[in-house]
């Protein structure tokens, strides 16, 4: 007789390996839709990342730091952030807040803005927290308020479309401010706002991030303000901070992305700007998990913000310069779409644009009944059939909210003058497919 019997064995294997803040939250877009488009597309519109090589300033940067005599910059830095990377973040922000930076205890370098949100949510969310989200978003918001413990309350930017016959623009999506102002109650302790936001391109005004900034003093809520894009505004659109409204900055902590910034998502640097009464708990997740950033990374970046704070507002700004030259690849995309009858929402801010698919539903039947939302099957047809990668906009929003907002993809418009032209022409032929069939 044993005493280990195998079926015993097996039984023990059948328990659940993964622990239960995970349930639910395994499927990702992301995976899914990268390897399609690694796959099958041709021009690839699909995940936010530029074509075009980040500015030679930059590049020089990092190589200046990987083969210049300091061979320190090899070895850790400072955890929460290079000395040189916050202070000139200090020093941006200063002039961009209007108010005194301690280099030292407001700001924290992360790895990308994806840690920093990570940070954000585990410093600050208890199990039972009610976190605000604003629909459509950032995908990883959801999961990361989850896997805090909190609940996800979702409110979403409603679309009114223009009566006059022009294009629908991201400015057109509004909150509903009595339907906002029912989602703060006692149990919510923050709010997440994206301006510009990913993915419609919407750039919240001032009225409406009063509204915002009103309710989180009254309710004494956090605001995590994701400002990834706040470079990438167009037609003479202001982003305004919300940290910069009357009671806002005590209880905001801004994320930003030099990814995003720069044009060099691969680099990983990101970074948190804040009070130290937030900053300093961000501090305590930090030191516990990733600990610190790449030093070279960082370092480059550094010195990327130097010059721009030099050059700050003058036509040289890179950060003058990439916005006029998106622009123009808005614009571009906004006309490809608009001439083939895929509607777009012209978006004021981002890389992003987002276009209504309805006059090409003839093209990919829906299959009723489906559990999966007709715009991912369009997007897989269209990347399969005609090699042209975007993301479902639904993927942007709660499962519950899906189902109402199923007719439209997200095109990234960071892209080369060569892709942006390839899709076009994608375009352009599928059109003429349809017309004369
Ligand atoms: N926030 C938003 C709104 C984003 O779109 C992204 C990247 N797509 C991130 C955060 C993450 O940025 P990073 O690459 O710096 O981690």
């Amino acid at each position: 007789q044993t005493h280990f019997p195998f079926h015993s064995l097996q039984a023990k294997m059948s328990r659940p390996v993964q622990a239960r803040r995970l349930e639910g939250i395994d499927k990702n877009i992301w995976v899914e839709f990268v390897k399609l488009a690694a796959t099958y597309s041709k021009v690839n519109l699909g995940q936010g990342f530029p074509d075009f090589p980040a500015p030679g300033f930059l590049t020089e940067a990092f190589t200046r730091a990987l083969g210049g005599g300091n061979h320190m910059l090899h070895q850790y830095t400072r955890a929460f952030g290079h000395p040189p990377l916050v202070k000139v973040l200090a020093q941006f922000f200063e002039k961009l807040l209007g108010r005194d930076l301690d280099p030292m205890t407001n700001v924290m370098v992360t790895v990308g803005a994806y840690q920093a949100l990570f940070c954000c949510f585990q410093a600050l969310v208890d199990e039972g927290d009610e976190v605000i989200i604003i629909e459509p978003f950032f995908d990883c918001y959801e999961p990361m308020v989850k896997m805090a413990g909190g609940t996800p309350v979702f409110v979403p930017l409603r679309p009114n479309p223009p009566k006059d016959g022009k294009l629908m623009s991201s400015a057109d999506w509004q909150l509903d401010p009595a339907e906002l102002a029912s989602k703060f109650s006692e149990r919510t302790k923050a709010i997440v706002l994206n301006s510009p936001n990913n993915p419609l391109g919407k750039v919240f005004s001032r009225g409406e991030l009063g509204l915002i900034a009103e309710l989180c003093v009254e309710h004494d809520v956090l605001c995590i303000s994701d400002e990834v894009y706040e470079w990438l505004v167009y037609d003479g659109k202001q982003h305004i901070r919300i940290a910069s409204l009357q009671g806002m900055w005590d209880r905001t902590l801004i994320i930003g992305s030099a990814g995003k910034t720069f044009s060099a998502t691969g680099w990983k640097v990101g970074w948190v700007v804040g009070p130290d009464r937030l900053l300093q708990h961000l501090r305590t997740v930090h030191q516990n998990s990733v600990y610190h950033c790449a030093t070279i990374a960082q370092e480059a970046v550094a010195q990327g913000f130097q010059r721009e704070l030099m050059l700050y507002g003058k036509p040289e700004s890179y950060f003058v310069q990439l916005p006029k030259e998106l622009q123009q690849k808005r614009d571009w995309l906004v006309q490809s779409l608009d001439d083939v009858g895929m509607k777009p929402i012209v978006p004021e801010g981002t890389y992003f644009l987002v276009a209504d698919i309805s006059q090409f539903k003839s093209d990919v039947p829906d299959v009723p009944n489906s559990d999966e939302p007709y715009d991912y099957r369009f997007a897989k047809w269209m990347v399969k059939n005609k090699g042209l990668a975007a993301i479902p906009l639904s993927a942007f929003y709660s499962e519950a909210h899906k189902n109402n907002y199923t007719h439209f993809i997200r095109f990234c418009f960071a892209k080369e003058e060569v892709t942006l032209k390839a899709a076009n022409d994608i375009l352009k032929k599928w059109k003429q497919e349809k017309t004369s069939s």
